[in-house]
């Protein structure tokens, strides 16, 4: 019988990302930082903000308000099984995940 293929969890992501070196760290948020489209987010445009990949590395110091949200549609929401939303604005995945 063919064995059930269970998803990777966020959580599980996060620790599989633990035992990385900070050289394949550094590499990985390059790799995730090029995924992010944030840029073209309505939240995110003309605030004068320049950091991306918020999920990541964490609320944004410059926007305030909500104006719609891609990251439901990004691919690294995807990659990481990331599954909220406005991490400018309320964290990163594993502030928001509480881990
Ligand atoms: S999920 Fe959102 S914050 Fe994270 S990389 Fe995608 S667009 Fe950027
Ligand atoms: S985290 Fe979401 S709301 Fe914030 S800039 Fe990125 S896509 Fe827009």
């Amino acid at each position: 019988m063919v064995k059930e293929t269970q998803k990777t969890t966020f959580e599980q992501n996060m620790e599989a990302m633990t035992k990385l070196s900070p050289r394949e760290m550094e590499a990985k948020v390059a790799e995730l930082t090029k995924m992010c489209i944030c840029g073209g987010c309505p939240t995110y445009s003309g605030t004068g903000e320049k950091r991306l990949l918020f999920c990541a590395t964490g609320k944004s110091k410059i926007i305030k308000k909500e104006k719609g949200c891609l990251c439901p549609g990004c691919p690294v929401q995807k990659k990481l099984a990331l599954r909220w939303d406005y991490y400018c604005l309320k964290g990163s995945g594993k502030e928001q995940a509480g881990i």
